[in-house]
Formats: structure tokens, sequence, C-alpha cells
């Protein structure tokens, strides 16, 4: 469909980065062309000329714009983004090379501000939280891998003081780090929840979908049947107020660790949200759940098959198309949960299994296309955790059937980052709307307006814009 004059315009003043290389902005007073989002100063209406290509606009006599690059991105490369992602990559493999953020900052190349503000666009952090992160992450694999001392892997890692290893451990991973290292001997394990935490909103999350085949909420005993590495296997959790109790054998119980930290929502930085909320003035946003978190699906590909399902229908519809897709495809557990379907096994139907399950034509297509990608290679869900929230977002939105919405909720929901915004979700519209007493719903653009405010904690504000109507869970 090709978009008027009228709409390209509109875009270009919303800055709307999706439109990128769909055309060009050529402005004629300054002989320069540039991308839809470009941040220079917006040019008159009277003075711009579209272009479908960089050719056609250097043809017209026009430059390249040197802030937003244009012929780098339509040749699909992006050497501010690769400097960053390299660089971050330098500091996950050796985190101890790295004294602190001014450290990161000196390496790069760029100036201060423009480091904090590439870490915020493209990994929704700072440089000295990455860092941090990066440090516990190198502990966690030489905890796992090694029989060294503590002191010798908290200094390894880059931490000065143990005092420090040891309470960011806690504070990120629910355990301390010997009992960390203990998961090597299988067993069950206890996660020390934090201060205040809200377990009525966990328990709801938990239980959305009072039908589901897979996962079951039984006063505090949550089981589920999830994907692991070595295979389907069975999760129960009993939760309490002070911590959250699971079991698995030495192979994979630092993989449970993984999936019950992110079913908790342990990892996220609640209380930062809660403090921007309360200095915009929105303390009625977060009343009443202060320490509200978004509970991680237990794998990527849960999360995508969600989010492929869910789209365009109401709820209870989406539960029971992924209720039969559940039925079709896996093997009742002993207990009697189905474990969830694997790539591999959605991969081997044809659209006509999945219509008589009241499947539209397109979703069957895009859940099978999809699941084809993955077994074929093509789309490696394992290591999107590990890029950057930009680099995932391209890959994710140049697969068929997934759209921004989709690709947002991915990302929130199932890799945890904590800066996006599902655009289109009637949550986020009619929370928005009853927050700030608008007379409409907000659309698309106002949409990403209002919600830049709470920018680098995009995802908490959606899940509290999600809950804002709803009544506080007991
Ligand atoms: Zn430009």
């Amino acid at each position: 469909m090709r978009m008027t004059d009228t709409q390209m315009y509109a875009r270009v003043l919303a800055g709307d980065a999706s439109y990128n290389g769909r055309f060009f902005t050529g402005v004629l007073t300054t002989g320069i062309y540039c991308l839809p989002a470009c941040k220079a100063r917006k040019p008159k209406p009277g003075n711009v000329r579209f272009f479908p290509s960089c050719e056609a606009a250097r043809e017209a006599g026009l430059r390249a714009c040197k802030k937003c690059h244009p012929d780098d991105f339509a040749r699909g490369a992006d050497p501010v983004l690769e400097t960053i992602e390299s660089l971050v990559a330098e500091v996950r493999t050796a985190p101890v090379n790295f004294a602190d953020a001014r450290a990161i900052v000196r390496r790069s190349g760029f100036g201060s501000t423009r480091v904090f503000e590439l870490f915020r666009q493209h990994y929704h952090t700072t440089p000295a939280d990455l860092l941090l992160r990066a440090r516990l992450d190198h502990a966690k694999r030489q905890l796992l891998d090694s029989d060294a001392p503590l002191s010798r892997i908290a200094l390894e890692a880059g931490f000065e003081a143990l005092s420090a290893f040891h309470e960011n451990f806690r504070r990120l991973n629910g355990l301390t780090p010997a009992a960390y290292r203990a998961l090597r001997a299988g067993g069950a394990f206890e996660i020390a929840l934090p201060d205040g935490y809200l377990l009525p909103y966990l328990r709801r999350a938990l239980s959305r979908d009072i039908h589901s085949v897979t996962e079951r909420l039984e006063g505090d005993v949550y089981t589920s049947a999830v994907q692991l590495s070595t295979g389907p296997a069975m999760l129960t959790l009993r939760l309490s107020k002070q911590k959250s109790e699971a079991a698995g054998n030495p192979a994979n119980l630092p993989e449970v660790h993984a999936l019950v930290v992110g079913l908790l929502g342990l990892d996220e930085d609640a209380a930062a949200f809660t403090r921007l909320a309360r200095k915009l003035g929105l303390a009625r946003l977060v009343a009443g759940r202060p320490e509200l978190r978004i509970s991680q699906t237990p794998s990527v590909f849960d999360g995508l098959l969600w989010s492929i399902i869910g789209q365009q229908i109401n709820f209870p519809f989406a539960c029971l198309l992924k209720r039969r897709l559940v039925e079709r495809v896996s093997a009742p557990m002993p207990g009697g949960l189905y474990a969830p379907p694997t790539p591999a096994a959605v991969a081997a139907l044809e659209p006509a299994d999945l219509l008589p399950l009241q499947f539209s034509r397109q979703k069957a297509d895009y859940l099978i296309t999809t699941a084809r990608l993955i077994t074929a290679g093509k789309l490696d869900l394992t290591a999107l955790a590990g890029m950057s929230a930009t680099r995932v977002e391209r890959t994710l939105l140049a697969i068929r059937g997934l759209g921004p919405w989709s690709v947002n909720y991915l990302m929130m929901r199932s890799l945890g980052f904590p800066d996006c915004v599902p655009l289109g979700d009637t949550g986020v519209t009619s929370g928005l709307q009853a927050l700030l007493k608008l007379e409409e719903r907000p659309d698309m653009d106002a949409t990403r307006r209002l919600m830049a405010m709470f920018s680098p904690y995009r995802s908490l504000a959606t899940a509290h814009l999600w809950q804002f109507n709803q009544p506080i869970p007991t």
C-alpha cells in the first residue's frame, strides 16, 4: 500500500522509527535527505519531498544527513549501534577490565552524555547497571564451573568489596553465592523475596488462564510443566511471604533457578519505577502496588506463541486456542499437565491441522512459519536475550506475523527488556486514559508521546497501566 505525502509527513512529525527505510525525507531548503525519525529540526511541509530510496534522493541532487545516516540504514549497517554492541560484548566477557562506568565511557570513544543516551536507547539501561549484571553473570558461571573460593570469584568478576558482591547477588538472584553454587548438587532451593513483594499479584499472573493444561495454582502451590534444555520437566513452586521454593535435578537446577527468577520478576527494578512515578506526580499509578513486577514467561517460545495467538482476539478465546494447540502437539505428563509445545512440534504441523481448532488461516500460517524458522536455525531464540534491544526489535520485526505489539510484548514478557511499550495495546491506552483523565483514548502517536515520560521503565509502566483499572487482588 502506497502512503500519501500527508501520511509520510505525519510519520516524520511523530519521529516514527518504525518507518525508517520505508521512505526518505528530502528537505529542499537544506539539500539534505533524512530518515523519517531523524532527530534534526522538523522541516516545514512545503519544503519536503519524499523519496522511495537513497538513490532517488541523490539523483534529485540531495546529500545524506550527517545526523541520521540514511545511507548506512539503507545498507543495513549501523556503525554507532555496532560500536556499542561490541563494547557491551567486551564488558560481558571481561567485566574485570572495567573498574566502573567511567571506564566504559572512556573505552567507547563517545562523550559521557552520548554513551548514557546510547545505552538507554539500545540496552534500556545505564553503563553502571549493565556492568553490575555482567559481573554477576561472570560470577555465576564461575560458581558453577569452578571450585574457586568466593572471594576470588568476586575479585575476578570485578567486585572490589565482598559485601557488595553478596548484597547484589542476593538481591538479583534471591540466593547467596554459596547457595547458588549448591544448585550443582540438585535437590531444592529457596528464594528470598524482597520486602513488600506482592504475592497476590503473582498469584493472579500465574492463574490468569484458569483452564490452563500446562500450569496450575492450588492455594500457594504452583505446578507447571516446563521445557528445559534436558527435556520436559515438572516445576513445583511453593509460594510464601518470605520465600519461594522449587526443586529439580543437578543437570538443570541452575536453569530452573533462572526460570523461577523470571517468573518472580526478581531482577526488575520495581523500586526505581515507583520513585519515577511519584516524581512525575503519578503516585496513584503505583498506589497499593509499589513492588509490582512483570512475571516472565517460562520460555521465549512460550511468549512467542502467546504473542501470535493473542493478536486481535479476546483473552478467553486466546486461552482456548493455546489450550487446543497444546493438546494437539503435546502429551500429558505424570500428574496430568501437558508439556508446553516445542518449536519442532509446531513446525511439524500444517495449517490444515489448526483450522479445525478454530485458528484463522493467517494465525496458523504465522505460528507454523515462525516455528520452522527456529527449527531451520534462522531464528535463534536463545541468542535474543544477549542482543541489544534494538537488534532484537529489528530481528523480530523482520518476521512475518510479528508487528510492533507482538515484538514489544515478547521483549517485555519473555526477554526482560525494561523499556518496551506494546503499542496498540488496549490495556495501555485505556489505562492512560483513566490515569491522565483524558477525554478520549490516546491513538498510537499520542500513546508513544505519553509513554516517553516513563522511560527507561516503560515495561513496568505498561504492567501498572494494565492493573490500573483492575480490582486489587487479595
Ligand atoms: Zn537526518
